[in-house]
C-alpha cells in the first residue's frame, strides 16, 4: 500500500506516518518525487489498516499497490529512475552504451577493446572475471586478477567498469573494483546473492532469467530495492523458446512492457539474445526503438580466439560501425547517445 500526502505536507506529518508504519511492523518506504511525497507501507498489510492511514494529518490518499512488485513499481514511483555511475546518468534520457569482452582474457586484449570501444563512443567497459558456466570443464573467469586487469583498463581509459559477481561470497571482494555490479541471467533467482547486492553500495545491472517472466524478474529486482539500493540497471538478454536459429529469443515487448510497469531503466543485451555477431546490430536497433536505455555488446579483438562467447563478439572493427548506425537511430528514437567521457 502507498500512502500519498498532500502537497505541502510537513516533515512532521510525514514522520508521523513512517513512525506509525513501524509500530505496525511494516517497513516503509520514502520517495519524494517532483510532484508528491509518497510512503510506500511493505508487508502483508490488512485492508482495514488503509481507513486508518486514510485519517492521519498530512495525508492525501491511501492507494493499494496492485503488483506483487512494490519498490519496482510505477505505483509508488512514477518519476524514472536516473542511476549515476560518476558522471555517467543511466536511465536519464541519453542512451549509455556498454561494450567489452564476454570475459577478461589478457591485459593486452582487455587495453585494445577498451581503447576501442572508448575511441568509437561507449561509455563503460564490461567483461566477466567471475563466469557463470553451463559446463564446469569451461573457463571459468580469472577471479581478482581479472578484476585487476579491468580497473587498469578504467584507469587507463576512463571508463567505468561492469562485472559479474555470481556469488554472495565474492560481493565485497568484486564491489572493491566494479563500478556495477552485474548480475547474470543463471543468478536472477539468488535470492542470497540478490539480499547481498541489495546490501552494497554500487549499482546492480539485474539481467532477465532465461526463464523468467517479466513479473518474476521485477520481484528479483524488488530483492534488492528493498535492501535500500535503489540502483537497479534492468536487462533484457533474451529467454529460452523452441528457437534454435538464434541463441535466445530477444523480447523485444519487454522493453515497453518494463517501461509501463516500472521506473527502472532498462537495457538490451543483443549478444547473447542472439549469439551470433551478424545479427548484433539489427537487434540492438530494435531495442533501442522500443525505448531501451542503453545497450550492453560483446567486443573481442580476436573472436575466433576469446575464451567465451567468441561467435556473437563484434570485432573493434564492426563496434564502430554498429555505433555508427546506433547514433543515427538514437537521435530519431528520441534517445541520443550519452556525451562521450573526456579523453583521459
Ligand atoms: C555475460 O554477460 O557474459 C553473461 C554471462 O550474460 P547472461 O547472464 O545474460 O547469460
Ligand atoms: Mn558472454
Amino acid at each position: 500500500m502507498i500512502v500519498v500526502m498532500k502537497t505541502g505536507a510537513t516533515e512532521g506529518q510525514i514522520l508521523a506516518v513512517q513512525k506509525r508504519v513501524r509500530e505496525l511492523g511494516f517497513k516503509d518506504h520514502l520517495s519524494r518525487g517532483d510532484e508528491r511525497t509518497v510512503i510506500g507501507v511493505l508487508g502483508a498489510i490488512h485492508p482495514d489498516l488503509q481507513d486508518e492511514f486514510t485519517e492521519l494529518d498530512g495525508v492525501d490518499s491511501v492507494v493499494r499497490i496492485s503488483k506483487p512488485f512494490k519498490l519496482a513499481s510505477r505505483e509508488v514511483k512514477r518519476e524514472n529512475t536516473v542511476v549515476n555511475v560518476g558522471t555517467l546518468e543511466i536511465g536519464g534520457g541519453r542512451l549509455v552504451i556498454m561494450a567489452g569482452p564476454c570475459s577478461v582474457d589478457t591485459e593486452e586484449n582487455i587495453m585494445e577493446t577498451a581503447r576501442a570501444v572508448k575511441a568509437a563512443g561507449a561509455h563503460m567497459l564490461r567483461g566477466g572475471a567471475f563466469k557463470p558456466r553451463t559446463s564446469p570443464y569451461d573457463f571459468r573467469g580469472h577471479g581478482e586478477k581479472g578484476l585487476k586487469i579491468l580497473a587498469n583498463a578504467r584507469d587507463q581509459t576512463g571508463l567505468p567498469i561492469v562485472t559479474e559477481v555470481v556469488d554472495a561470497r565474492d560481493v565485497d571482494l568484486v564491489i572493491k573494483y566494479a563500478d556495477v555490479l552485474q548480475i547474470g541471467s543463471r543468478n536472477m533467482q539468488n535470492f542470497a546473492l540478490l539480499d547481498e547486492v541489495g546490501r552494497a553500495a554500487k549499482p546492480v545491472l539485474l539481467k532477465r532469467g532465461m526463464w523468467a517472466t517479466v513479473e518474476q524478474w521485477l520481484l528479483a529486482a524488488e530483492y534488492i530495492l528493498s535492501h535500500g539500493n535503489g540502483d537497479v540497471i534492468l536487462c533484457e538478454r533474451g529467454i529460452v523458446s523452441h528457437e534454435t536459429g538464434t541463441r535466445f529469443t530477444f523480447d523485444i515487448s519487454a522493453i515497453p512492457l518494463v517501461k509501463h510497469l516500472s521506473h527502472l531503466p532498462i537495457f538490451g543485451d543483443p549478444s547473447h539474445a542472439t549469439g551470433k555477431w551478424y545479427l548484433v546490430e539489427p537487434v540492438a536497433i530494435a531495442a533501442i526503438g522500443a525505448g531501451a536505455d542503453g545497450l550492453i555488446i560483446e567486443v573481442h579483438p580476436d573472436p575466433d580466439h576469446a575464451l567465451s562467447d567468441g561467435p556473437q563478439s563484434l570485432t573493434p572493427g564492426n563496434f564502430s560501425r554498429l555505433m555508427e548506425r546506433v547514433a543515427a537511430i538514437s537521435l530519431a528514437a528520441g534517445k541520443p547517445l550519452h556525451p562521450s567521457l573526456g579523453q583521459e
